[in-house]
């Protein structure tokens, strides 16, 4: 089933609404994902979970790195140093906005794409 997510408050719903419930943020069109029972099921678990005053909240982006060896010839140095000089940019540019990135995962396919998990703290959820 399709699941439409806020990128403000990270509320979801089953509607195509064009405004989140939650916040009244609009919501991208793109931002959604086909998810099974069992992703809802593991979602409204953690809804539940309440954050601990004191702690800082951790917010994540998952955003996909450039290139692939696959996708190119083996001996292509100037592709190859395009997609390091993007990819530093890139990661350069979170690392100054206040992202730490902590993983790189693929998805689903292990020799498709690469992703970038990144991380950044909230310590004043309490003081809003
Ligand atoms: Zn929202």
């Amino acid at each position: 089933m399709k699941l439409y997510f806020c990128s403000e408050c990270g509320a979801y719903d089953f509607g195509n609404a064009d405004l989140c419930l939650e916040c009244q943020a609009p919501i991208p069109k793109d931002s959604w994902a086909d998810v099974s029972d069992e992703d809802v099921t593991q979602l409204d678990y953690i809804e539940d979970f309440d954050p601990i005053e004191g702690l800082p909240t951790w917010e994540y982006e998952v955003i996909k790195l450039m290139g692939h060896a696959n996708d190119q010839g083996p001996n292509d140095d100037d592709i190859l140093e395009q997609t390091r000089i993007y990819n530093e940019h890139m990661l350069n540019r979170m690392g100054d906005k206040g992202w730490e990135l902590v993983n790189i995962v693929p998805m689903g396919d292990k020799d498709g794409p690469r992703y970038g998990v990144f991380k950044r703290a909230w310590l004043d959820e309490f003081e809003e």
